[in-house]
Order: structure tokens, then sequence, then C-alpha cells
């Protein structure tokens, strides 16, 4: 039963998820080199090969994509998968087609009509009309265009002279060409359009991949994984703050036929997460215990998103909200286990067991986290509050 998107498990921290990283965006970002190293090692011997096969484009979308027979011809091939990778980050909504900017340079190797180079389609397709009337379909740019004084002069070879519709498709194109800012350079080179030095990285492209698979899921704030207890106990809080765990009143709705949805823990009322971890009988002593432990006179724990916060007034410094926030943690925790072991039957342990448990614990797990200090034993349990005597430098006082 999933009680999470995988897509959400798979993103970084940052996007709300588990920092997992999806295999198959990597995957495509490292197919997608390909391509860059397609297009910016013009004199490799193995680009060579692959425009001997697939023509001077290499079947790339981003430069004149091959025709759907041609495809055909060549499906199975590898350079046939390559060229065919961007259909998944396509469906994302990151099309290489045209994350891949041409300069076009002087444009002596570019072609007018085939290649792409002002838009997102090659202009035979743009301007189909217009490409119909054109004497030499492989005419470079650089035979239709001299920039002269920053402005394009065109030299155009038609088979008969455009007339209305053909006459306002020339008029379109003159003008999207006269804005086009054409460089200095004499080369044509390419660039990638999500990284501010132009260079592709496969990390960039799993960032832009990533974010757009965030996008498409419900959004979410960043996930907080305390640095003092393990992950597993991380994890299950990031699980309760959506409330994706698989209690009674949940396993009900999802079609699960129980014998009942009350609590295991005290049969008092249908069991809900915040029933489990906060309004139960049982969780309510344990919460005064911890409460009456660190002197608080309330502990401010209404709701589930009380527990991942952690927030307390009485505490101000940020050494202080984290070692509160492990208990606070370490503490929901034990409350699931202990329901977990009331749910199948386990060996159930008392409330007072159950306390010296968490705390010692967080003190296990904060003590081997702590680089810069070590806590104390005494001052721990009798006063947690008081972080400066609790923390000894040289390890357990
Ligand atoms: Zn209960």
């Amino acid at each position: 039963m999933a009680w999470v998107k995988w897509d959400q498990i798979l993103l970084p921290y940052d996007y709300g998820g588990l920092n997992v990283s999806s295999l198959k965006l990597k995957n495509y970002s490292l197919l997608t080199k390909w391509w860059w190293r397609f297009l910016t090692n013009d004199n490799a011997l193995w680009v060579r090969v692959i425009k001997s096969i697939y023509g001077q484009s290499g079947g790339l979308g981003c430069n004149s994509p091959l025709p759907a027979t041609k495809m055909k011809i060549f499906s199975g091939r590898n350079w046939s998968q390559i060229i065919n990778i961007d259909q998944t980050p396509s469906k994302l909504g990151c099309n290489l087609s045209n994350v891949f900017v041409k300069d076009v340079g002087s444009g002596l190797d570019t072609s007018f009509w085939n290649d792409i180079w002002i838009g997102d389609l090659p202009l035979k397709d743009a301007y189909s009309r217009l490409f119909r009337l054109e004497v030499f379909k492989d005419a470079t740019i650089s035979d239709r265009i001299t920039i002269t004084f920053d402005s394009p002069v065109f030299s155009w070879a038609w088979e008969s002279q455009p007339t209305w519709r053909t006459e306002d498709e020339l008029a379109s194109l003159t003008n999207i060409i006269k804005l086009h800012k054409f460089s200095n350079n004499s080369k044509a080179s390419w660039t990638w359009k999500h990284n501010s030095n132009g260079a592709f990285t496969t990390d960039s492209l799993m960032q832009v991949l990533t974010s757009l698979t965030a996008a498409k899921l419900p959004p979410s704030s960043a996930t907080d994984l305390s640095p003092f207890v393990p992950k597993k106990v991380g994890i299950f809080i990031w699980r309760a703050k959506k409330n994706r765990l698989p209690v009674r009143v949940k396993l009900d709705r999802k079609g699960l036929d129980l014998h009942s949805t009350r609590c295991p823990v005290c049969d008092d009322d249908i069991e809900t997460l915040h029933h489990s971890l906060i309004s139960c009988k049982f969780a309510s002593n344990i919460w005064d215990k911890v409460r009456r432990w660190w002197k608080f006179n309330q502990l401010h724990l209404t709701n589930l998103s009380d527990i991942a916060s952690c927030s307390n007034p009485k505490l101000v410094t940020t050494l202080g909200v984290s070692i509160w926030q492990a208990v606070v943690w370490v503490t929901s925790y034990y409350l699931w286990i202990h329901r977990n072991n009331c749910t199948f039957g386990k060996n159930i342990d008392s409330a007072a067991k159950i306390f010296s448990d968490i705390q010692g614990k967080c003190f296990e797990w904060i003590n081997c986290r702590w680089r810069k200090g070590a806590l104390d034993w005494l001052s721990w349990i009798t006063n947690p509050c008081r972080f400066d005597s609790i923390f000894t430098k040289n390890g357990i006082g």
C-alpha cells in the first residue's frame, strides 16, 4: 500500500522529498550529455561517423530532426535511442530541442531552412509555403543573409515571386530575422540555456528535471531532518507531518476490513494520527512526563504540525530548539512503536519504562551526533533545559 507518492520521495530535501534521487532522471541527464558532446565536438572521429550515417545534424531535435521515415530505418540502434531520449523530459516540460541554443556565427555551416536556429522549429516547417518557393533547399544562412552594420541584408532565390500568402510569410520571416541578435563569432557554437556560463552539466539538467517534477506534485515545504536523531526517526516525522501513517481510520478509508477502528492503546476513541500521538490518554501521560522533566508549564502541542515545528517560547537558542526537537521527535517515535506493539500484540512496556527509554535514547543519539561537546547524564535527566551545564567539552561529565 503506497502512503506517499514515489516521485515525492525521490525529490531533494529542499522540495520536501527524502533526497533518494531519481535514477531515471539521472539516466536521462547522462544520456543528454551525448547531445552536448555531439554539438560541441565537431572534429571528433565518432561525431564524423554519426554525421556520415545520420546527416550533419546527427538527427538531434535541437539541430535538424530526422524525418519519421528515416528514424524508422535507424530504430533500435544506439544513437537512435540517444536521439529519442528527449521524449520523457519533454513530457515534464523540458524540451531538449530548445534548451540547447545555437549561435550560428557567420552562418556558413548552418542550413537556413533545415536547422533550428531561430524559434523552436526549422524554418522549412514554420514557413512551409515560402520553403516550397526556395530554389536551393539546402542553402546556408550565409547564402541568404549578410550582416552589414548590425542589420541583415537578404539575398533570396525564389522559383517564382512570393504573392499574397507567401508575401505575408516573407514579411513575418524578415521581421523575426531583423529582431534576431547575430553575434560577432565566425564559427557556430552552442550554449545550454540553464547554466549561467552556457556549458551543459548533468547536474544542471537534473536540477531542471527535478524542479519540473516537483511542480507537478502538490506543494510541499522543505524536509527538515533533525541533526540529532537517526534518519528513521526523521522519516517517521516526515510521514507524520503529511499524515501518511497507517492509523486505523486511514486503513478503513482505504478499504481494509478491520475488526475495529478504535485506538489499539486505550480503546477510548477512534484511531486518528492526532489521537495516537497527542490526545490518546497514554500519549498524554508520556507527554506530561516529558513536560515535567523539562520543567515546562505547557508543551504547546495541539496538532501534528506542532510536533514537526517544536516551538516552545522558553527556548531561545538554536541548540536548545534542536535538542528539544530531538526529544519531541523521539517521544512521538516511541509512542508510535508502542502503538504498533499494542496493535500486533507484542510485549507492551509500561509508561515509566517508555519514558526512561526516551530519556536514554535521546541522550545516546544526541551524544553520537554532537561533535562539539557531549551531554552530561545527571544534568540531562535533572535539568535538560540548562544547555550550558549539560554539555561538557571533554565528553560525558
Ligand atoms: Zn488511545
